[in-house]
């Protein structure tokens, strides 16, 4: 059999890149973890974008700007050291194994963004925003991005920032090992101040990743908790009933899932408020 010729394309400034997304099959390769593994057999080029200057996380004013072309290990070891309670530190250093995290970008996974996804729940929690070139240029909130097809249509993502916060996290991933995907996940912030025990709960964010609509902000929920005093919110009566479906997954129905998001999601609250 003979093997399909590929073009590899090597843009070394941003300047080239859309001329390359305007032509027909060809594909952004960023870290290749998902391209490699799907049907490549009507692709006819690929764009490299490791000399790019995409590969950046820094502070800047406050606001934290990651590269898509940063791998996940990349990620949490620079956030360690400029934004070092970051939710995204605990979800991206438990996914997937060492090797594949080396490679796996920012950029892929948003675009790509697998239903076992450790990362796309804490973005969404963060409320980041993407920065795109090509058919859309500028930047997008997060949501936005994942909405709008057109949005996503031939541009490159070359990053995404978000407002550097001082907030208390809680991150949980339901795996029956730690290198199976994960069927859903639980990315919980809420605002710290010095006493959260004596103070009220502010701006909670709460994302379950891997449901029925891939993923799902739970606004009732954190409209129940908003401008509560920690000690007093019923946590067992909020969570009694998630406004979140799930579909069937292999080893787990839709109502065991659920089951499963309430009692997890009963124990994230409690670690996140109550700690
Ligand atoms: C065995 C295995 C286990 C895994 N487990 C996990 C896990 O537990 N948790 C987790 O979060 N992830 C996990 N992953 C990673 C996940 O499944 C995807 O493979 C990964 O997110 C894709 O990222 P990438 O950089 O490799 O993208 P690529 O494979 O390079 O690209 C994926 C898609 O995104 C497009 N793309 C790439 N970069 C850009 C860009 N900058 N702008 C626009 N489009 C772009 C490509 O054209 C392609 O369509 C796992 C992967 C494997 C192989």
């Amino acid at each position: 059999m003979k093997l399909k010729e590929i073009t590899w394309y090597f843009p070394s400034n941003l300047e080239e890149v859309p001329e390359l997304l305007k032509k027909e099959r060809v594909l952004v390769y960023g870290g290749g973890t998902a391209l490699l593994r799907s049907n490549l057999a009507r692709v006819e080029g690929l764009i490299d974008l490791k000399a790019l200057p995409l590969n950046y996380c820094r502070e800047r004013e406050g606001v934290i700007e990651i590269g898509a072309g940063c791998t996940y290990s990349q990620i949490t070891e620079v956030l360690q050291k400029i934004d070092s309670h970051n939710i995204l530190i605990r979800s991206l250093s438990g996914a997937a194994s060492t090797p594949l995290r080396n490679r796996i970008t920012l950029g892929g996974s948003i675009a790509f963004f697998p239903v076992w996804s450790d990362l796309m729940g804490p973005l969404l929690a963060l409320e980041a925003e993407v920065a795109l070139i090509g058919s859309s240029k500028g930047s997008f909130p997060l949501v936005e991005y994942l909405k709008k097809r057109e949005i996503r249509n031939r541009s490159l993502i070359t990053g995404i920032y978000y407002k550097k916060r001082e907030l208390n996290s809680y991150y949980f991933r339901q795996s029956r090992t730690h290198f199976d995907y994960s069927a859903f996940s639980i990315s919980i912030l809420v605002k710290k101040s010095a006493s959260l025990s004596a103070s009220r709960i502010e701006e909670p964010a709460i994302v379950i990743v891997g449901c029925r609509n891939k993923f799902s902000k739970l606004s009732s929920l954190e409209e129940s908790l908003k401008n509560c005093s920690p000690d007093e919110v019923q946590i067992k009566d909020i969570t009694g009933s998630l406004e979140v479906e799930f579909a069937a997954k292999k080893n787990y129905s839709p109502d065991y899932l659920k089951h499963l998001a309430a009692v997890e999601m009963e124990r994230a609250l409690k670690a996140v408020l109550r700690s």
